[in-house]
């Protein structure tokens, strides 16, 4: 039996494998559908302590795989869809079919970009909808984009597709944004952003193959306009990944994993680790440490146990 399999490789996840593997338990880590997590779709992490003039994502990624990788920690590209109480443990289900015996589970998969989920956003996806301007954003040279949402992602995105775009216009549903205060600064200070408020996207505009304007509401006076661009991009949030849980670990309404101080889930053996279970924080920060919290525990849980036999 294995001592513990981690689920994601988000920077939870990749913290957890760095302690557990370096108590010596050799953790096996599923990759998961999103490999490496949210900080993959970043540009500039500006804000995690040690990396004075700010790191790439990808690369503050990486270097902490190899990291876990150097404890010991195994990898497997796979997703992890289910898993079953057994004696001692848990069997953990995979994707190809793959079974792993593991006393211990940490779960650590992150949340991933919220839709809008209206049609036309579906019909558009990838053909001017997007939720990654990391990912898209070169795309758009010279052209005009809009991006939906108020909060720090939808600064950040906006700031980095000024980049390519002619125009940045920021759609938020109120009057005020979520940002901080720092951001929203740095977003009013550049010269290609634009904000409108208190409107919601009714409907992606398309001619049958790219996107080409959105469908507004104003939410105070019902009114509808049209607004031209090539390109929107989404900054509404996330959703935990949780949904094959469902039934089996507590989670809160909106999906999250109800996890106590110690990082311990309703399930004796399992801890969750990152935004999975953050509706507060949602760092890069307190999600490594989270990871760090839930793989010392997972070593403390193993040595208990194994204590009373
Ligand atoms: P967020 O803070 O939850 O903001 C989501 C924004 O989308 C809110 O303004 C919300 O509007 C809007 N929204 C939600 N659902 C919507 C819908 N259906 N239609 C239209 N608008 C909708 O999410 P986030 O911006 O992704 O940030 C998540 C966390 O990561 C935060 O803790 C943030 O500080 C952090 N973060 C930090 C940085 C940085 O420091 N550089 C960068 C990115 C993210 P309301 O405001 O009306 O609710």
């Amino acid at each position: 039996m294995e001592n513990v399999v981690i689920f994601g490789t988000g920077i939870a996840g990749l913290t957890a494998a760095i302690y557990v593997a370096r108590a010596g338990l050799s953790p096996i880590v599923i990759s998961g559908q999103e490999d490496g997590g949210q900080l993959m779709l970043t540009t500039d992490v500006e804000n995690f302590p040690g990396f004075p003039n700010s790191i790439d994502g990808q690369e503050l990624v990486a270097n902490t795989k190899k990291q876990a990788e150097r404890f010991g920690a195994r990898f497997k590209t796979d997703i992890a869809e289910d898993f079953t109480i057994i004696n001692g443990g848990f069997e953990v289900h995979l994707m190809t079919g793959e079974k792993i015996n593991t006393k211990i589970i940490i779960v650590a998969t992150g949340a991933s970009a919220r839709w809008l989920g209206i049609s036309s956003e579906e019909k558009y996806k990838g053909r001017g909808v997007s939720t990654c301007a990391a990912c898209d954003g070169a795309f758009y040279k010279d052209k005009e984009i809009i991006v939906i949402g108020g909060g720090d992602s939808a600064m950040e995105e906006s700031l980095f597709l000024t980049k390519f775009a002619t125009k940045v216009t920021v759609v938020h549903r109120r009057d005020e944004f979520r940002a901080s205060k720092i951001m929203q600064d740095k977003f009013s200070k550049n010269k290609k952003t634009n904000v409108i408020w208190n409107s919601a996207v009714e409907e992606i505009l398309g001619d049958g193959k790219i996107v080409t304007g959105v469908k507004l509401r104003n939410i105070k006076t019902n009114k509808i306009t049209e607004f031209k661009c090539d390109g929107v991009f989404l900054a509404i949030g996330h959703v935990p990944n949780t949904k094959f849980l469902s039934g089996k670990i507590e989670m809160d309404k909106l999906g999250y994993l109800k996890a106590d101080k110690w990082m311990h889930t309703s399930v004796p053996g399992i801890f969750a680790a990152g935004d999975v279970q953050d509706t507060r924080f949602r760092q890069a920060i307190t999600a490594a440490g989270s990871g760090c919290m839930a793989g010392m525990e997972a070593e403390k849980y193993i040595a208990h146990t194994e204590d009373e036999k």
